[in-house]
């Protein structure tokens, strides 16, 4: 059986090759005849490796000297409640941009521990398609203890491609479905954080980067593995961390290095996004809802025109090796998550598949 292509949002495919290594070495990691999932997170090998691995993300992301990189518990939603608890107290506002249903429940859950959660704005229906409103007439707060927002909303297929400029509070960005994507200026925010199963590795799992003096302002109340201060202090192992999640994700770090970084992910990623808007928007059958500015170059959502089809359409792509193609619950549809991970000829294959179906049933 050859492997199929996984267009699957999360938990996502990871690299062919990374995963052939890691079952390699599933069973003696490093020769030494035991899983890297049964060695003490103390141990000095380990503790290499996740240095390593903690390393390979800075030189990638070109993190600065003065952010610090958690390997933290709990996934992408985990960090919605995080966020608040480190660095925003009960009495304070904090501003969000609501650009999607990720973005919504980061408000919800923010709203648990601060006294406001100011939307700032959202997105707009415009003749050419949903877009994200415009910064100018965004309503920002007087004084907010940071400023939140999503750049890529992986279920609605709408990113923000522009880091937001003249907010003067922290920015504070939920990468969970384009980190490592494309090259990004890590210093104009003061926390990204991102769940690691779209472009890292395995899920529950999630990476934070935190400026230092947002350190040591936490709730009086925050739960200790939520703490980046003490997550910092005891090098995200506080407790014992995700081992074979931090594992994966070195060896997917190391094979980003291989493959030329964020620059090479970037114009790959690029190529594989407009093979399939361009395709999309040629054709009568399919059609996406974004407008062209706004649109996601990791999740790629579409509709037919008859969306009694769908079942056929899905079925169809499955015995053809593509997989993973239903949108999500709550839009309909379909969606085709192209993370780096994906290959251009799973994108090529999938071109060709559509094509097929809109001959014999547009
Ligand atoms: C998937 C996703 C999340 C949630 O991640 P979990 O690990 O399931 O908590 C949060 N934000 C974005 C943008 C996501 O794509």
């Amino acid at each position: 059986m050859t492997a199929p292509f996984n267009f699957s949002a999360g938990p996502a495919m990871l690299p062919a090759e990374v995963m052939q290594q890691a079952q390699e070495e599933f069973r003696s990691w490093r020769n030494s005849g035991i899983s890297v999932m049964e060695v003490s997170h103390r141990d000095p090998a380990f503790m290499q490796m996740a240095a390593q691995a903690e390393q390979d993300l800075r030189e990638l992301m070109a993190i600065p000297a003065n952010y610090q990189v958690l390997f933290m518990h709990g996934g992408g939603r985990g960090q919605f409640s995080a966020v608040p608890q480190n660095i925003a107290g009960p009495d304070d506002t904090v501003d969000y941009l609501n650009s999607g249903i990720w973005s919504d429940f980061a408000v919800r859950e923010a709203g648990k521990y601060v006294a406001r959660v100011n939307v700032v704005g959202g997105t707009e229906q415009t003749s050419r398609g949903k877009a994200i409103q415009s910064p100018a007439s965004w309503k920002l707060s007087e004084n907010p203890a940071y400023f939140h927002y999503c750049p890529n909303e992986t279920v609605d297929g709408i990113a923000l491609h522009q880091i937001p400029e003249g907010i003067s509070a922290p920015l504070v960005a939920d990468l969970s479905s384009n980190i490592l994507s494309e090259p990004l200026d890590v210093s104009r925010f003061g926390i990204i954080y991102a769940g690691a199963q779209k472009n890292i590795g395995p899920s529950g799992f999630a990476i934070a980067i935190v400026r230092d003096d947002l350190l040591g302002r936490p709730q009086g109340n925050t739960s200790t593995i939520m703490d980046y201060s003490v997550q910092a202090r005891e090098r995200s192992m506080y407790n014992t961390p995700n081992t074979f999640a931090w594992y994966l994700s070195g060896l997917v770090f190391e094979w980003l290095k291989r493959k030329g970084g964020v620059e090479a992910m970037g114009a790959i990623n690029r190529e594989k996004a407009a093979l399939l808007y361009d395709y999309i928007d040629s054709s009568d059958y399919y059609s996406n809802p974004v407008h062209p500015d706004f649109r996601s170059r990791m999740n790629v959502p579409f509709l037919l025109a008859d969306d009694r089809q769908d079942g056929e359409f899905l079925q169809q792509a499955a015995k053809s090796g593509l997989v993973g193609l239903k949108g999500h619950r709550f839009v309909g549809g379909m969606r085709a998550s192209i993370y780096n991970a994906m290959p251009l000829d799973g994108v090529k294959a999938l071109l060709d598949f559509m094509k097929d179906f809109e001959k014999s049933n547009g």
